[in-house]
């Protein structure tokens, strides 16, 4: 037997109690029952992405929420620009053009977080484009970008800003309705603490004049659709039962602790794992690092990527890979959602293990020893 840790930045490990809510007997969702719950659900997402603009839950990963944040928005030939700092950020782009509209791109380098100047320089020479889009955490770089300070350019014109907040949202603090943010995208597996399966948008009223004028073709993913059905907390189609109760389960963790709260957790969280990879004298890969999990570029002559089948196969710890170019070079520790203390320790430790059995030039326990102490400072010092 190997007992197996799951330590990567999706799907995230799901508490119990969350786990035994889908054990339920199967209902119908026709009913005064489903709509009192999909009403509590539908307020319990507002609250964690603190907003007071109508959040919609749909059956589909989060890929599926992006693709409706573009089709409800964009129509063929509009222009959109999309910041494109990672894996995900160049999803935003191909979806955007399978639709038919036109690109602008802000290329940043991996690693590096969009500089606000950038936008504002785009959206001056595209006046013309209907929104910008963004990841908030990009998943792949381990970078949190300063949304706030693109909503302040954003807000200033007729363009809508889309954030893809799948990996940020209860990570990272996020004022969507303060920062001028119209669309943020979320997904079940991440930070909400429940299995993959769920996706979800926020939409403002600003949004929603462009969305009334778009002639984009759409069916499933179609917004317009979706509100009429709020209104009476009714879902459009079948809703994925049994996640929608595991969703309720889990809300509720997250509203116990506190929105805030539950952002200091990601951030002690966050800056133990980093202080640990530093102290073990490894290079942090993103400039401007997420909260909820760290890119660590593994030392010169030692292939990321082994380092991860070494985790995986010998010690049963499940990490993330690095994306596609960053393959041989990134390993990223996910402490994200139902993560707390001794999550950071295990990935600290597990890479010692590993780096030392390949011939790495560190000390034991360094990194663990680096990441107490940050625990130990912590004024927000719960675990969970
Ligand atoms: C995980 C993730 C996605 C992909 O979501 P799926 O649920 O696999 O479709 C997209 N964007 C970001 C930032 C992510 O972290």
């Amino acid at each position: 037997m190997k007992k197996r840790y799951l330590l990567a930045p999706g799907p995230t490990p799901v508490p119990e109690e969350v786990l035994l809510a889908m054990a339920r007997p199967i209902f119908h969702h026709r009913t005064d029952e489903f709509r009192t719950l999909f009403k509590r659900i539908t307020q319990g997402l507002q609250y964690v992405i603190q907003t007071s603009a109508a959040v919609f839950t749909q059956v589909s990963s989060g890929s599926g929420a992006m693709e409706a944040a573009v089709v409800n928005v964009l129509s063929p030939g509009d222009k959109a620009i999309v910041v494109d700092g990672g894996y995900f950020g160049a999803r935003f782009a191909e979806i955007a053009r399978a639709y038919g509209a036109e690109v602008v791109l802000i290329t940043i380098p991996w690693g590096e977080a969009v500089d606000a100047d950038a936008v504002h320089q785009a959206l001056k020479e595209n006046p013309e484009a209907k929104a910008v889009y963004t990841t908030f955490c990009e998943t792949s770089t381990g970078v949190v970008h300063d949304v706030k300070a693109l909503g302040e350019v954003v807000r200033e014109t007729d363009a809508l800003l889309v954030i893809d907040a799948i990996s940020g949202l209860g990570t990272v603090e996020l004022r969507p309705d303060d920062w001028g943010i119209d669309i943020v995208v979320a997904g079940s597996q991440k930070a909400l603490m429940i299995p993959p399966g769920l996706a979800f948008l926020s939409v403002s009223d600003k949004a929603w004049k462009v969305i009334e004028a778009n002639k984009s073709h759409r069916y499933y993913f179609d917004l317009l659709e979706a509100k009429e059905r709020l209104k009476s907390w009714d879902s459009r189609f079948t809703p994925a039962l049994s996640l929608v109760a595991a969703l309720d389960r889990s809300l509720g963790l997250i509203k116990e602790e506190g929105i805030e709260n539950v952002w200091a957790r990601h951030g002690m969280l966050g800056r133990a794992c980093r202080a640990g990879a530093q102290a073990l004298g490894l290079e942090l890969f993103a400039r401007r690092p997420a909260d909820g999990l760290t890119a660590v570029c593994m030392p010169e002559g030692i292939d990321a990527y082994e380092v991860y089948k070494r985790l995986l196969e010998e010690y049963g710890v499940t990490v993330g890979t690095g994306h596609t170019r960053i393959r041989n070079r990134v390993i990223r520790l996910a402490h994200l959602g139902y993560a707390g203390r001794f999550d950071v320790i295990l990935g600290l430790a597990a890479l010692e293990m590993v780096l030392k059995e390949m011939g790495a030039d560190i000390e034991r326990g360094k990194g663990v020893a680096a990441a107490e102490e940050i625990f130990a400072g912590a004024r927000d010092n719960r675990d969970r």
